[in-house]
């Protein structure tokens, strides 16, 4: 039988819905209209493009969008002084720096230096360590857009055998942490887990978060398992051009899985939409207004 695909555009359109209505009801209850500044520093096609979805993205949610575009030569200097710029602005309760930052700059130091508070990213050692600790926290958007595909099939993943592939700070640790907190059993894989393939046919949740192209095959998954894939490779496709795959080789495992998630229109819609959630949460919890239910 053929697996349920998930459709990531459709339940991120559905979420960006819920999260301009909680946003348009803030306007008009408490007159606070979210704010998120993107920095961006350099012309990577790739950031650029990634840039432009998220400012479109909360510009229609109904929020305020504060585009920071700076010279591939910025220094560490002149981006701390924006950091800290963005972080007294009363309009902005959201600060993302766009990554890859040009080589002469200190990434850490930057993203360090982000107020925990607006931290949408969710890659500040505070909101790591809360996070962790079980304390309300910013979370990292692909993790939390992960977990929300996940409950789209299961309405709880309590007791549930999760294997997560992968262990970076961006998507694989919190989003282990993010798993725990939903009571599930967590394995997380990485390059030196031994019998990778035995590990993951254990798993009645699969997520995959290597960045090695269809790496995960059919006999790897359990049968009826639901198989979320975060990874997103260019390859080679027909005619000469390049196209996306995830992490898993999706034509075998949608044969094996009960649910399964598409490279592309699966996680990568909704890391948006958990960029402009976690602005929603960063404004509520910064004017101390009730977090919407979205
Ligand atoms: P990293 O390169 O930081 O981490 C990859 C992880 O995979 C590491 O923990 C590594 O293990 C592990 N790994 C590598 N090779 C193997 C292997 N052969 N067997 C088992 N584990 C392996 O990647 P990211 O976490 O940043 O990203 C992972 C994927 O997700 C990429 O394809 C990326 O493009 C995609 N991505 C998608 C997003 C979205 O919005 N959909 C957002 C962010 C990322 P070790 O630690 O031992 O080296």
């Amino acid at each position: 039988m053929s697996a349920t695909i998930i459709d990531g555009k459709a339940i991120a359109q559905s979420l960006r819905g819920k999260i301009a209505a909680a946003t348009a009801d803030l306007k008009t209850r408490h007159g606070l209209v979210p704010g998120l500044a993107v920095v961006l520093a350099g012309n990577d096609p790739a950031s650029e493009v990634y840039v432009r979805s998220k400012s479109k993205a909360v510009v229609e949610a109904g929020m305020q969008s504060f585009d920071h575009k700076l010279p591939r030569d910025v220094t560490q200097a002149e981006l701390m002084a924006l950091v800290a710029r963005l972080n007294a602005d009363k309009n902005v309760h959201g600060i993302l720096v766009q990554l890859p930052l040009p080589k002469q700059i200190d990434s850490t130091a930057v993203l360090n230096a982000i107020d925990p508070a607006k931290d949408v990213d969710g890659f500040h050692p505070v909101n790591v360590g809360r996070l962790a600790t079980g304390l309300p926290a910013l979370a990292p958007c692909t993790p939390l857009g992960s977990v929300r595909l996940a409950k789209s099939v299961h309405s709880s993943l309590s007791g549930m055998d999760a294997v997560v592939i992968g262990r970076s700070n961006i998507v694989g640790k919190p989003l282990v942490q993010l798993l725990l907190a939903e009571n599930a059993t967590v394995t997380i894989a990485h390059s030196k887990t031994k019998n990778l393939a035995d590990v993951c046919r254990r798993a009645d949740l699969l997520f995959a978060a290597v960045g090695r192209p269809e790496m995960v095959r059919g006999n790897w998954i359990k049968p009826g398992a639901t198989v979320i894939d975060v990874g997103i490779n260019r390859v080679p496709g027909d005619a000469g051009k390049t196209k996306l795959v995830g992490d898993v080789a999706f034509t075998e495992a949608k044969d094996v899985a009960g649910a399964i998630t598409p490279v592309p229109g699966g996680v990568g819609p909704m890391t948006i939409a958990c960029v402009i959630l976690n602005t929603l949460r960063a404004a509520c919890a910064g004017a101390g207004v009730p977090e919407p239910d979205v």
